[in-house]
């Protein structure tokens, strides 16, 4: 099989589900994870080790996990807080984790109950027990392009906390637009921060949200800066479309069309996507909210 041009990291398992509010039984997340990977999807965030009163939806994350049938190719990477949550994913089988903080020290306070050093003191030991098992560390920098409580983020807190991150242990930054406001312009701006501080473009990932329209033009505007890996959540679940406000993932199935038009390689099945994007939300009780889950591929 030709290397794929373009990684596609799956979060619609943890980030996604952690947003929607009916809950989804074991079987259906094992299901459906099993058809993203079937997919091609090769990596895959699986769930989260936060307390279980927390977020209800992801409290069968011990559960979960040994149930996932491993692959050679596919890495299932999961949400760790904290020292404890990393002691439950060692004991459940992880094998890589991500770590959370944000750029902007209001987003920390309101989402962590900390700030942003505190955090990144709280994921020193995570990070030096998963150093010492031989794990995948990834790290999302939140509100990397605007706070709901702050407003504009500066592109320097986000290249300083980035350089933290990596001198931490952290093999990959997922630069984040946690609500949605980033334009192209925004993209090149923090991007082409980042790697004016020497940061390697092959460590960066976005997370783009679809919330304002403009996350496909932001995935065109990172591919032009030289990022090669993309977050997406199939059927881009994470925000109820009943909820106001709601922000939506970028949807799995809209990325693959774009990338497989443009010619673009990234061993995803559109209609593997397809198919673990209806089952899922049939799971949650509502229609398919993707632009190509609506309007189906093309040519059909
Ligand atoms: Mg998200």
């Amino acid at each position: 099989m030709t290397r794929p041009e373009v990684r596609i990291y799956e979060v619609g398992p943890r980030d996604g589900l952690q947003s929607e509010a009916t809950l989804v039984s074991t079987d259906d997340k094992v299901r459906f994870i099993t058809l993203l990977a079937n997919a091609g999807l090769q990596e895959i965030e699986a769930t989260s080790f936060v307390r279980a009163d927390a977020i209800p939806q992801l409290a069968d994350a011990d559960q979960l996990l040994p149930r996932l049938e491993r692959r050679p190719r596919v890495r299932y990477s999961v949400l760790v807080p904290n020292a404890r949550g990393m002691e439950r994913a060692v004991a459940a089988g992880a094998d890589a984790i991500c770590l959370f903080t944000a750029a902007s020290e209001a987003y920390a306070r309101a989402n962590m109950n900390m700030s942003i050093d505190e955090s990144l003191a709280a994921f020193e030991p995570v990070v030096a027990a998963a150093r010492s098992s031989g794990m995948w560390i990834r790290a999302y920098v939140s509100t990397a392009f605007g706070c709901p409580y702050s407003g504009e983020v500066d592109e320097h807190a986000v290249v300083t906390l980035s350089e933290r991150l990596l001198r931490l242990g952290a093999d990959e930054l997922s630069i984040s637009d946690t609500v949605g406001v980033a334009a192209p312009v925004d993209v090149r701006r923090v991007v082409g921060a980042l790697l004016a501080a020497g940061i390697d473009p092959q460590t960066l990932a976005l997370h783009l949200h679809d919330t304002r329209g403009t996350a496909l033009a932001n995935v065109m505007a990172g591919m032009e800066v030289g990022v090669r890996c993309f977050d997406a959540a199939a059927s881009g679940i994470g925000g109820s479309p009943y909820a106001p406000g709601a922000a939506g993932n970028l949807a799995t199935e809209d990325l693959i069309y774009l990338l497989d038009r443009e010619g673009v390689r990234t061993g995803v099945n559109l209609d593997g996507v397809l198919d673990a994007a209806r089952f899922i939300s049939e799971a949650l009780g509502r229609p398919i909210s993707s632009r190509v889950g609506r309007a189906g591929p093309w040519p059909a």
